[in-house]
């Protein structure tokens, strides 16, 4: 088997009747980019920039983001890196920001919302990754976004953060990309409006289904709810695909169900156009792809979608799978 995705490291990721999706990976830190980049991936679908955060008391100055995005644009080169600002709170901790311990932290004070009550600290942050993005193919994602308001004043401060460097003359991507995490249910729904206002979305199914199910993703007593195969979350991943299509944008993924192979041909018929998951899993996904068709693809999606149980979703898509 190894083999046979060695075999297919360089050949890019079409289905047997032409039609070409884009197969990148996630990357946690820096360290990482060198084998990434090795191992043939397209790209970073998901770089958490939590890394620089984590495990410190204090907060990375500027000079510091900037340096540690630079070097992951030098390893991509003219490979797209897709950053992801500040996703801290719910499960992620930051000792640096002393947050309130909150009764309901994936319900709280995390994410886009930290960074927009704080855009002092947005600010360095988005003005390190547009300095970086001088040196490779970078762009920029905001995760956590549920209201349109939010995702304005994200691109308002980044206006701010690229008129700041004009006028100092420093060097940035002037065309940077701008994303947004579709993770929470209400942004699904309004994917339309969203869609006017971005470049691209990237769908985190693990938040999705968290927040759709109403199941805690780290609770161990409910697991057996947890599921992206459940009718109403894949739902809300066409609802997105379809209306990013409408405004002529493109959609990922870069929850743990990009990775995953039983779901390959579902999401590819889902109009899906960009797959990123864990780098060690995305050959078999490569493969999926590369033995069926778009048309077959449809298919499975069409009949999917019929299906109300995610155990019914499940039986089918793994006796495919066989
Ligand atoms: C997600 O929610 O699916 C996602 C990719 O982000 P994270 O797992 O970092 O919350
Ligand atoms: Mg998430």
């Amino acid at each position: 088997e190894r083999v046979a995705y060695e075999a297919m490291k360089d050949l890019p990721a079409k289905t047997l009747d032409g039609h070409r999706v884009h197969l990148m990976a996630n990357m946690a830190v820096p360290e990482e980019a060198d084998a990434l980049v090795a191992s043939g991936v397209e790209g970073i679908g998901l770089f958490r920039s939590e890394f620089l955060f984590m495990d410190r008391s204090t907060l990375p100055d500027e000079e510091e983001q900037f340096q540690a995005y630079k070097r992951v644009a030098l390893a991509f080169g003219d490979k797209p890196v897709i950053i992801r600002t500040l996703d801290v709170g719910g499960d992620k901790h930051l000792p640096a920001l002393a947050l309130e311990k909150e009764e309901n932290p994936f319900l709280g004070f995390r994410a886009i919302r930290i960074s927009l009550a704080r855009p002092e600290l947005f600010q360095v942050q988005l003005r390190a990754l547009l300095r970086a993005s001088a040196f490779g193919r970078l762009l920029i994602m905001f995760p956590m976004i549920s209201h349109l308001e939010q995702l304005r004043a994200a691109k308002s401060i980044l206006e701010q953060a690229k008129s700041q460097l004009r006028e100092e003359g420093v060097a940035f991507d002037e065309n940077i990309a701008v994303g947004m995490m579709m993770e929470i249910p209400a942004a699904c729904l309004q994917a339309d409006a969203f869609a006017k206002e971005v470049q691209f979305f990237s769908i985190g199914t693990n938040d999705l289904v968290q927040y759709t199910l109403a199941v805690d993703r780290m609770n161990a007593n409910i697991a057996d709810l947890y599921s992206y195969y459940h009718p109403a979350v894949l739902r809300l991943i066409s609802q997105v695909i379809e209306a990013s299509h409408r405004a002529g944008i493109w959609t990922g993924l870069c929850g743990e169900m990009a990775g995953d192979p039983v779901a390959t041909e579902l999401l590819l018929g889902l109009g899906l156009d960009e797959f990123s998951g864990a780098a060690s899993v995305m050959p078999k996904v490569k493969q999926r792809i590369r033995t069926t068709t778009i048309e077959q693809a449809k298919r499975t999606a069409s009949h999917v979608l019929t299906l109300s149980t995610t155990e019914d979703v499940v039986a089918f898509l793994n006796n495919k799978a066989e």
